[in-house]
């Protein structure tokens, strides 16, 4: 399937402006609101009013970058949050209760894996991990009644791409929910019409695209009032939700169930800011991965054979038909070089001229980092294993410099070890 980069440029830029009065991005840095009347205010915190309430459940800047989010992701809506560490916990403090279990497949960010894996289960939610391809565990897994399915379009840094028609396909047929996380990957993969129930964004990288606003969003679908996941019998506590807000129950339960009492709310300003980005992230995206494709093939030759270069563009990677399938315009800014030691990743790192040593990810700028000594210090042994972090692993995030100065930089730090 073919991305049409054009037409999601044309929608964006629209979405993201006004076309009466300031065509920017209005700011509303106002935490409270005041209401007309007090019929008002009743009706504002009944829902019956649509008006702002207080910042800590939404703002209207907020609410523009949401309802543009919406319109990238074909979802229903969307909630805004202050990173995107707090876009999952509020989907996860939704969702889930004490007992309950996630399983996560395939590759993670560190701060998914330490949030599920420490943070949740002091408050008793379980959690499991499986191989992209393991689906006798999926499957098992599911049957068995688990909450949710946790994933990453594509596993940062493994660069693991999961077979998400066959696991959203399978979600459904054991009536679990699903959350995606498509930081990696906005535009090039629409993930709720490959059936995902929530898409969620770490909007400090790729969407707003220069390491300014820090923010994060999920998106969610409209909710099937006949026939639903949401309707299962393990979703029971959120069922009155449906009853009250029909299709647009997921509102509610992520509102009335985390942002209001945890407030992980998005600042008006870091979301005006964000959607500035927004407003060119087609075109960035299109430029990005085409450079991806023409650095790592460059890479791929000229590199000294005692580093190599990790992309599934490459035709020797082992997941190149599935980025073929799924993917046919990329699968965003990351690939990894494999250096054989710290030592050796070190002195690639510290001969760079052009690449920025930063633990970030989808900026204007090409970045680098060593993984094992940074991001995923904490980590044991066998977790980093799972999660595809060596010793010697540099990953690397592609700007919007030419594809030939970026290969130029990496091969005459390369060369000159
Ligand atoms: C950065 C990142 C996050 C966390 O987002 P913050 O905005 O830093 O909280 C989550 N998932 C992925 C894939 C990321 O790259």
């Amino acid at each position: 399937m073919s991305v049409d980069f054009e037409a999601f440029q044309t929608m964006m830029v629209h979405a993201t402006a006004q076309r009466v009065r300031a065509i920017a991005p209005v700011v509303t840095p106002s935490a409270a609101f005041g209401y007309s009347d007090a019929q008002e205010a009743e009706a504002i915190f009944s829902g019956e009013a649509q008006l702002p309430l207080y910042a800590r459940v939404g703002n209207p800047t907020n609410a523009k970058l949401e309802s543009a989010l919406a319109t990238m992701e074909g979802g229903l809506g969307a909630i805004a949050t202050a990173s995107g560490m707090g876009a999952l916990a509020m989907v996860l403090t939704a969702l889930l209760e004490t007992g309950d279990e996630v399983l996560c497949i395939g590759g993670f960010f560190g701060g998914t894996f330490t949030l599920v894996k420490e943070t949740f289960a002091r408050f008793g939610i379980k959690s499991s991990f499986c191989e992209t391809e393991d689906f006798d565990t999926i499957e098992s897994k599911l049957q068995a009644g688990i909450k949710l399915v946790l994933l990453e379009s594509v596993g940062n840094p493994s660069l693991t791409l999961p077979d998400l028609p066959r696991i959203f396909a399978l979600c459904r047929r054991y009536k679990t929910l699903s959350l995606i996380d498509n930081t990696a990957t906005p535009i090039l993969l629409r993930p709720l019409e490959l059936g995902a129930d929530f898409v969620m964004y770490s909007t400090t990288k790729n969407i707003a695209g220069f390491a300014g606003p820090l923010g994060g969003a999920v998106i969610f679908r409209a909710v099937n009032e006949a026939d639903d996941t949401l309707l299962d019998a393990k979703y029971a506590a959120l069922h009155k939700f449906v009853k009250k807000a029909g299709k647009k129950a997921f509102m509610p339960i992520l509102k009335k169930r985390a942002l209001r009492d945890m407030g992980m709310t998005a600042s008006a300003l870091s979301s005006y800011i964000t959607l500035l980005g927004l407003e060119t992230l087609p075109l960035r995206v299109a430029r990005v991965n085409q450079t991806v494709e023409k650095v790592v093939a460059i890479l791929s030759e000229r590199l000294p054979q005692d580093i190599r270069v990790n992309h599934p563009s490459l035709p020797t990677d082992a997941q190149h038909a599935r980025y073929k399938a799924q993917f046919s315009q990329g699968c965003g800014p990351i690939f990894t070089l494999e250096c054989g030691s710290k030592a050796r990743a070190f002195a690639l790192l510290d001969r760079l001229k052009l690449a920025i040593i930063t633990a970030n990810i989808g900026d204007n700028r090409t970045l680098a980092l060593h993984m094992a000594s940074t991001i995923y210090r904490d980590f044991g042994e066998s977790d980093r294993r799972y999660l595809g972090v060596s010793e010697g692993l540099v990953r690397v995030s592609v700007g919007l410099e030419s594809a030939e100065a970026i290969a130029e930089d990496f091969l005459q730090a390369a060369n000159g070890l």
